[in-house]
């Protein structure tokens, strides 16, 4: 599936006549070079040429939430374009050491294991379960430092209101203690009540959305004016309120009243108010989750409802690319620059008209490597 890159020098492809989505538009049809690992800027020497015929070329994707359970989920993700993945909690740190930067495939950055709450919901959790248990603010400190000891590169606390959740004050600690740390705090937070806790204690991201009453605008300004990233999951919002969910499930993961209107007039309300909306899946295979897709494909969806809550086309595709990597610190990648990691995707389409072809990809290089692809067929 990987080309095989030869060990003599590294290997220099132009793409010609591509359309490059810069961040903002479109531009007109120019060259790329891919220069070994990085985007380069001279296309002298270069070994082979694809003709883009007028394909429009993207950064390679991030799936802004998710949980890696091994290889097979990076051999994957990186065939639906996706070529960096932030696991926001993942457990022991040896399994999410050895998914760490493998050649060629997607490039992770984890929370390692979360912070939560004895007898919460997330408690039943294998593994992280057990070693994620907080029970006072006391133990902060400690349990913060393990975390960047153990190599976890950010924070991840799972506020399971209206359920066992660790309290304000063990929350603000959390977050104080990994603040100082220069570190960032992602917030688990599935009700309203959830996200004001997180919002007080100045927790960096929110991931999910309330599911009992939508981020009004009060909320999303304070999140807007906090620079507060919203991560809302919509995929995973979608399938914890779908019919078929039984509703001893939603009651156990959210609240009986729990409805994707309000995960939809959240995420709605966090734009108009200039929130940076991220596109994440929670795409995961846990046994124990409340709900289950596969790996890639969810991300592509996730553009498209995105879109439907009221996103531009152009603020979904930066969802998933610019957007994540300048707020996690990714300064390598993100757009298609020289220099840059040469994660890209070239799709057929075009995505500011129509956000479902970004599926439609016909080539896929992650760190310079190419990739087979898997092409989405267009449902519309
Ligand atoms: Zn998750």
């Amino acid at each position: 599936m990987a080309r095989k890159v030869g060990t003599f020098g590294h290997m220099r492809t132009a793409l010609r006549n591509v359309r490059v989505f810069d961040g903002r538009q479109l531009l007109p049809p120019g060259t790329v070079v891919l220069d070994g690992d990085r985007i380069g800027a001279d296309a002298s020497g270069a070994t082979m040429m694809v003709d883009g015929a007028g394909a429009v070329l993207l950064p390679g994707l991030i799936d802004a939430h998710l949980h890696i359970d091994g290889r097979s989920a990076l051999e994957r993700l990186v065939r639906f374009g996706v070529t960096t993945a932030l696991d926001m909690a993942n457990a022991p740190p040896e399994f999410v050491d050895s998914m760490r930067g493998i050649r060629g495939l997607t490039d992770i950055r984890s929370a390692g294991t979360a912070a939560l709450a004895p007898g919460s919901i997330h408690s039943r959790i294998p593994e992280i379960g057990q070693r994620g248990v907080i029970r006072t603010a006391g133990d902060a400190q400690q349990f913060v430092t393990e975390r960047f000891a153990e190599g976890s590169d950010f924070l991840k606390i799972l506020i399971d209101l209206p359920g066992p959740s660790p309290d304000r004050a063990t929350v603000d600690a959390l977050v104080a203690t990994a603040h100082r740390l220069g570190r960032l705090v992602v917030a688990h937070a599935l009700s309203y009540e959830a996200a004001e806790m997180a919002q007080a204690a100045g927790v960096d991201a929110l991931t999910h959305t309330p599911l009992d009453r939508p981020l009004d605008r009060t909320a999303a300004d304070r999140m807007a004016a906090a620079g507060r990233m919203l991560i809302p999951t919509l995929v995973m919002m979608e399938a914890l309120t779908a019919p078929s969910t039984p509703p001893e499930m939603l009651a156990e993961w959210a609240m009986p009243s729990a409805n994707f209107d309000s995960a939809r007039a959240s995420v709605a309300a966090a734009y108009r108010a200039g929130v940076p909306v991220l596109a994440g899946t929670d795409a995961n295979t846990a046994a124990e989750s409340a709900g289950n897709f596969t790996f890639g494909d969810s991300l592509h969806r996730e553009l498209e409802l995105l879109v439907d809550a009221g996103l531009s086309t152009i603020d979904a595709l930066r969802a998933a690319t610019a957007l994540p990597a300048e707020h996690f610190g990714l300064t390598d990648r993100g757009v298609v620059a020289p220099g840059r990691r040469a994660d890209l995707v070239l799709i057929d389409g075009d995505p500011v008209h129509d956000i479902g072809s970004v599926g439609s990809i016909s080539h896929v290089w992650c760190g310079g490597i190419e990739h087979t692809p898997v092409y989405l067929a267009k449902h519309h």
